[in-house]
């Protein structure tokens, strides 16, 4: 379907006014950006009628798919009714209480730990930064003043403000604004392909990555260390899927020195590896889950924090006042929204599909791509999928950063009607969990063809 929209018109007042988020604004100014205008189901149309395959949700968002008049019939009846107000002075709204009810009974208690309560921002960053506030705040309280640093992963990805920078690992970040802020300290990703050491199987290595973490803690000293933050697998880093064997060692080093472990699920919650929630997917135990994104499916704007019982009893019974907060926290239309987008996901059993038979054909058909040769080393873990192109397939021999190989093949994706993402020489894709057989099948011809054309 053509649109209406004069293209030109608005790629140069795009080009004379928005500054886009990670972009070379002047090279973006030159090339004029694609105008994305409608979207339907798992496709997005641009401003020339181009129909294209939107494997990456967006980004990492719309797990129910596009065009759900429910949420926008959710969102209309809330603003109606009541469109904005505050959660700060002794109020809150119906949508925001029922959301948090509800967050609280999907999310299943693990051992020890549970979650009854939900601090709300609007996007995973300040959801990242809300941790920090809050792990402080509970170490302070139970009169360890001294445990303020946070251990994250280089290449770890907690969003863009200063906090969330920090915490991830991204190093083009950090050298851009001085970051990491201080306190913050970083461990090597548990990246098999490329950190592994010859003969190392995948079992061993999760075990020798996972020891970094207490080498860390070690080095900053026990007493000083708060809280370790992580994907349960990263996602914007490159879709790294840890092996079986890193998270229950992870789970037992920080047991062992008694440190809060935060589980940012900005990607993995909400059915996309399976299951509600990551932390459930890998079997461990978080006492901080960071959620935003697919919680509305993308539609509005929604984060926060499922605060375990740990933290919560703390903050809560020794606390008085946390001076932290947002003024969308709890906002009423996003919860609106995410409700009926719960909805959906239940009544359409998405994580169970993912889980299922379809999540199952995924992964096969995916598989598959190991036998391209340009791909080495395809894997999926649920709805997420991630490949290595590499110049040899016999001697795994990468190609140059400056060969630009990952960019190249976006290019042939978007050429013919797909939407893959590339980190470095990784493709990695997020596509809605409401594919079909078919759409997959789709989406596997569009792989090869773009894969064909970068060989
Ligand atoms: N944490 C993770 C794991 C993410 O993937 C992202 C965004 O991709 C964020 C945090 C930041 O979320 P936002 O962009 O909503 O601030």
């Amino acid at each position: 379907m053509t649109t209406s929209v004069d293209t030109a018109l608005i790629q140069s007042l795009d080009s004379a006014h928005f500054l886009h988020p990670f972009t070379d604004f002047k090279d973006l100014s030159s090339r004029g950006a694609r105008v994305i205008t409608r979207a339907e189901g798992i496709y997005v149309w641009d401003s020339e009628g181009h129909q294209i395959l939107d494997a990456m949700s967006g980004l990492w968002c719309v797990n129910v798919g596009y065009g759900r008049k429910a949420l926008a019939d959710a969102a209309h009846a809330q603003m109606m009714t009541l469109p904005y107000y505050n959660s700060f002075f002794q109020t809150t709204n119906v949508p925001a209480v029922q959301l948090a009810a509800r967050l609280a009974s999907l999310a299943p208690a693990v051992g020890d730990r549970s979650f009854q309560h939900v601090f709300y921002s609007s996007s995973g960053s300040e959801s990242n930064d809300s941790n920090v506030r809050m792990v402080r705040r509970y170490w302070d309280l139970l009169g360890q003043p001294r445990r303020k640093v946070i251990i994250g992963r280089i290449n770890g990805y907690h969003g863009s403000t200063m906090a969330g920078a920090s915490l991830g690992g991204m190093s083009g970040m950090h050298a851009q604004g001085d970051l990491p802020i201080p306190n913050i300290t970083h461990i090597e990703q548990p990246y098999y392909f490329e950190n592994a050491i010859p003969g190392e199987s995948r079992e061993e290595f999760g075990v020798r990555a996972a020891g970094w973490l207490e080498a860390k803690i070690l080095e900053v000293g026990p007493d000083k260390v708060a809280a370790f933050i992580a994907e349960p697998l990263q996602g914007a880093g490159g879709v790294i899927i840890p092996p079986s064997t890193y998270w229950p060692e992870i789970q037992r080093i920080v047991d062992k020195y008694g440190i809060l472990l935060i589980s940012d699920e900005v990607i993995c919650a909400f059915g996309r590896l399976g299951h509600w929630f990551g932390y459930e997917k890998f079997g461990y135990k978080p006492d901080l889950v960071t959620f935003a994104k697919a919680v509305t499916s993308g539609y509005v704007p929604l984060g926060g924090v499922m605060v375990g019982n740990r933290v919560a009893q703390v903050l809560i019974e020794q606390g008085g006042e946390f001076n932290h907060g947002y003024t969308y926290s709890g906002h009423p239309v996003a919860c609106a929204v995410a409700m009926a987008n719960l909805d959906i996901m239940e009544a359409e059993q998405l994580p169970q599909k993912v889980c299922g038979d379809i999540g199952a054909y995924f992964a096969q058909r995916y598989a598959e791509l190991n036998d391209h040769p340009l791909v080495a080393h395809a894997e999926t873990c649920g709805f997420v999928g991630g490949l290595v192109l590499v110049k040899n397939k016999k001697t795994l021999e990468r190609f140059h950063a400056d060969d630009g190989v990952g960019m190249v093949c976006r290019g042939h994706c978007f050429g013919n009607g797909l939407i893959m993402r590339a980190v470095g020489d990784r493709m990695i894709i997020a596509p809605p969990l409401v594919m079909t057989k078919t759409d997959i099948d789709e989406l596997m011809r569009l792989i090869h063809l773009a894969l064909d054309r970068t060989l």
